[in-house]
């Protein structure tokens, strides 16, 4: 499994190549600057299949149609943040920023224990509502090695807000506590800021403490 973190656009939201050995490779949360994603796809050989989306918000999604137009990758996100693609207010484009052109309906949607293969890598979709109704995590396997990518659910030593559309305090710890609960202890890469560990965050993290 080879990860390449890319922040992009102006809340450096942490977009990720994630390839198997062959170069087979999703992308989660192109949040911006498609040109430099693609590049660097390109300079690593990696061929993009699929697009992940963590969830809805804008500055995760505004390079998606680019992406797609170009390599033509499937992309998914939970069922219960599909309606964000479209809608630059339910997506906070217009709260933050300004509205983005919508994004095209997703291939595939979303629900909690699904299982997406992406060449040799599989992703487990965890539902951890809160930051938004469907924020989700992604489970990454490839033989021994996993890894979790957790959008803006955990944050190292924080969490994603919870004031915003669809969001709900009560819950996010619920899935907080969802995640410390996980048989797993490795590498946590966030939508924002530095990656962390499950270890780390169950032992310090006070929003994963709360329940
Ligand atoms: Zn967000």
């Amino acid at each position: 499994m080879t990860c390449i973190t890319l922040p992009v656009g102006a809340l450096e939201t942490n977009c990720y190549l994630v390839a198997d050995e062959n170069g087979q490779t999703a992308v989660i949360d192109p949040g911006a600057e498609s040109e430099r994603i693609l590049r660097t796809a390109t300079a690593h050989s990696m061929s993009i299949q699929t697009i992940l989306l963590t969830h809805g918000h804008y500055d995760h999604i505004a390079a998606v149609n680019e992406i797609r137009r170009q390599t033509g990758a499937k992309l998914m996100i939970h069922q219960l943040d599909a309606e964000m693609l479209s809608d630059s207010g339910k997506n906070l484009a217009t709260l933050f920023a300004s509205a983005i052109p919508p994004v095209a309906d997703a291939d595939r949607l979303l629900i909690d224990g699904d299982i997406i293969a992406v060449g040799d890598l599989t992703f487990e979709v965890l539902h951890t509502p809160g930051h938004s109704k469907g924020s989700v995590c992604y489970l990454c396997k490839e033989g021994r090695e996993e890894a979790l990518f957790c959008g803006d659910t955990l944050f190292y030593l924080s969490c994603g807000r919870t004031d915003c559309y669809g969001g709900d305090d009560r819950i996010i710890v619920a899935s907080l506590s969802r995640l410390a609960g996980l048989p797993y202890d490795g590498t946590a890469y966030c939508g924002h800021g530095p990656a962390t560990t499950l270890a780390f965050e169950r032992a310090n993290n006070p929003y994963m403490m709360m329940r």
